[in-house]
């Protein structure tokens, strides 16, 4: 029965002067996840709103699902949107609606109206009050309730009229490309793609970098994390996935380094080397899974130790979240049957029995002085050899 969607979003309409930025970035986005759906859309904006019209026959579901995976959309309102009617074609209209979709509701609900266009004849309470009695008149089921009704049915007097009564939520935060695009480390595990997920959804493209360490860690657990950029990609858009052998530089701290400073050690050369991809690519900063004291390179001091490398922002939205809660975003962004896949992280084949949970920066800058023969060239070899996945 609809062939429009009214997309309702959120904090882009308190940004001033700059809203038709935000409005045409949420437009391309929209346009660009609706190309793989069935279906011909045409995606407009009108006076505050967005709509998403089909033209002839589309898949409904579809639609809304990738509607759903477009940050900045807080509301997808399947709406019906008419030409503009005297009241005697509105109520038929509306009572038409109200049929198809609530026959044998038994529900309370109120009607609002907005009236935008200034010159149709009634003013929206009296359009409100009029379709109002007429809806308890017909149907049995429905009774008034104008505090808290379980129904609201929404009338928009524009130079077209709209009717709708559905809200599906949308993920919120803001429309992609309007913040600038970050360099996320992401590893197989569960935290990572979240973090992605959750920068990305204020607005923030998205690249990616991944350390392998053949032979200790297979091809498997590589394509585990191309199958995680490939999930979080349905929202963030394309991703570059850079994959960086990291087997040299980790055996070589092995071999030089306190076994149980090898950890921070080498997040510390993990961190160097997304930075320097970040800058080479235009990404203004980095995206991490960690939260803290969730692992012994996760205390304050680790984070800590970690951050003394790097120079542009780390953002860590995880940083203060329970697993549990980080559990229940995998979820519904659906990573986590991938993220538990039991394949092998390069941290773990060579993490020692007692790491230092309590590292001091100077101690460890001084650690890092026995790499200093060689350390460099292999950073260098490392990002030469950089294989680029992109991820669509
Ligand atoms: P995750 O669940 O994201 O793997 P984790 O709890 O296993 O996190 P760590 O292994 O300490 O935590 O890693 C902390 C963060 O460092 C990760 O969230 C990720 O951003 C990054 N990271 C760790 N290992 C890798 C890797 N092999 N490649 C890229 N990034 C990594
Ligand atoms: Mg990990």
């Amino acid at each position: 029965m609809f062939h429009a969607f009214l997309v309702k979003y959120g904090e882009i309409g308190v940004k001033g002067k700059n809203r038709y930025v935000f409005e045409d970035a949420l437009i391309a986005r929209i346009k660009q996840v609706l190309r793989p759906v069935e279906g011909d859309f045409l995606v407009t904006k009108d006076q505050g709103r967005v709509y998403v019209e089909a033209e002839g026959a589309f898949d409904y579901d579809e639609t809304v699902a990738a509607l759903q995976r477009v940050f900045g959309v807080v509301g997808i309102c399947p709406v019906v949107k008419i030409p503009n009617q005297d009241y005697d074609g509105l109520l038929t209209e509306v009572l038409s609606y109200m049929h198809r979709m609530y026959e044998h509701t038994t529900k309370t609900f109120k009607v609002h109206t907005r009236r935008v266009n200034k010159k149709y004849p009634m003013t929206s309470m009296e359009v409100s009050a009029a379709i109002g009695a007429k809806i308890v008149e017909e149907f049995e089921g429905l009774t008034v309730d104008v505090h808290e009704p379980e129904l609201l049915l929404h009338i928009e007097l524009r130079n077209y009229i709209c009717i709708y009564s559905e809200v599906i939520p949308g993920p919120g935060g803001m429309p992609l490309g309007t913040n600038g695009r970050s360099m996320l480390l992401l590893s197989g595990g569960i935290d990572s793609p979240v973090a992605g997920y959750m920068v990305s959804r204020r607005g923030v493209g998205i690249d990616a970098v991944y350390f392998h360490a053949p032979p200790y860690t297979s091809e498997r657990a590589k394509q585990k994390v191309v199958d995680l950029a490939a999930k979080i990609a349905r929202y963030t858009g394309t991703i570059h996935l850079h994959v960086i052998n990291f087997t040299d530089i980790q055996m070589y701290i092995y071999d030089q380094c306190p076994h149980d400073e090898l950890t921070i050690l080498m997040r510390r050369y993990m961190m160097r080397i997304a930075e320097r991809i970040a800058k080479d690519t235009g990404c203004l900063a980095l995206i991490t899974g960690e939260s803290i004291g969730q692992v012994a390179s996760q205390t304050v001091q680790s984070l800590a130790a970690t951050n003394d490398v790097c120079t542009l922002p780390v953002f860590r939205p995880l940083i203060a979240f329970d697993k549990e809660d980080i559990v229940t975003i995998a979820k519904k962004i659906d990573t986590y049957e991938t993220s538990i896949l039991p394949y092998e992280d390069c941290c773990t084949t060579f993490v020692a029995k007692h790491p230092v949970t309590k590292p001091r920066v100077d101690v460890i800058r001084r650690s890092e002085q026995a790499l200093m023969a060689q350390i460099d060239e292999m950073v260098e070899k490392a990002l030469a050899e950089d294989e680029v996945i992109e991820i669509r």
